[in-house]
């Protein structure tokens, strides 16, 4: 396999990443670590290569499937709300997709757990985390609403599909003072919340208003 071009040449050179970044910090990210894996992570080996030259815009892009890249700043929202309090030593991940915001979470060296329903990407997500040595990522194809009660608790939990309620099992399935970070509602009136495990329960609270894919049910 080809060695992957991890600087980028043009609109996808440190250039353009600079300027992504200085929009991030204008948007109200805080956190320079997370500046610095946006920084840091090629983008542009996450999507097709005829949208190369936008992998530094803040924006989604599709990938194939009816499913999106999520937006720069929404990765960084959310892994900032992950590790405000610390890097947690495992994350589960719902909705690999291409497998740009797993990229992030395992270059903090993290193990990442991830799931993703549909066979195809979760394969090219594969080529991509081989590519790039990451070797801290378990991957699976499967339903992420059950999560992946063989590996929990989790330190955090992320999902980048929206469920219309929180589910149940994801929940369980964090260890005690762990993070939940996901979006919630139907389409147009998605709630991005931040659910905390105490010894006495759960804490909730909202951070944004987001637009997500649906979190499905099954495999395809
Ligand atoms: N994390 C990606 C965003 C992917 S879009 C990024 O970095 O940009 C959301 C993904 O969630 C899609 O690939 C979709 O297929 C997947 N998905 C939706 N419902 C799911 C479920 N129940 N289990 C696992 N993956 C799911």
């Amino acid at each position: 396999m080809q060695k992957p071009d991890l600087r980028g040449i043009g609109m996808t050179s440190q250039r353009a990443r600079d300027r992504l970044v200085e929009q991030l910090r204008e948007m109200g990210i805080r956190s320079e670590i997370v500046l610095e894996l946006i920084r840091g992570t090629p983008r542009h080996l996450f999507v097709d290569e005829a949208l190369a030259s936008r992998a530094y815009d803040n924006t989604a892009l599709p990938i194939g499937h009816n499913q999106t890249i999520s937006q720069p700043y929404i990765v960084a929202r959310m892994t900032e709300a992950l590790i405000e309090t610390g890097i947690p030593g495992t994350v589960l991940e719902i909705g690999t997709g291409c497998g740009y915001q797993t990229a992030v979470l395992a270059r903090l060296g993290i193990k990442v757990y991830t799931i993703e329903r549909i066979e195809a990407l979760i394969q090219r997500a594969r080529e991509r985390f081989r590519l790039l040595q990451l070797d801290n990522i378990v991957s699976r194809h499967g339903d992420g609403s059950l999560g992946w009660a063989d590996q929990a608790p989790f330190d955090g939990i992320l999902a980048t599909a929206a469920p219309v309620g929180v589910p149940g099992m994801l929940r369980s399935q964090l260890g005690i003072g762990g993070r939940l970070i996901l979006p919630v509602g139907r389409s147009g009136e998605q709630a991005l919340l931040r659910i905390m495990r105490t010894p006495d329960g759960y804490e909730q609270q909202q951070l944004d208003w987001v637009s997500f894919v649906p979190m499905l049910e099954g495999t395809s």
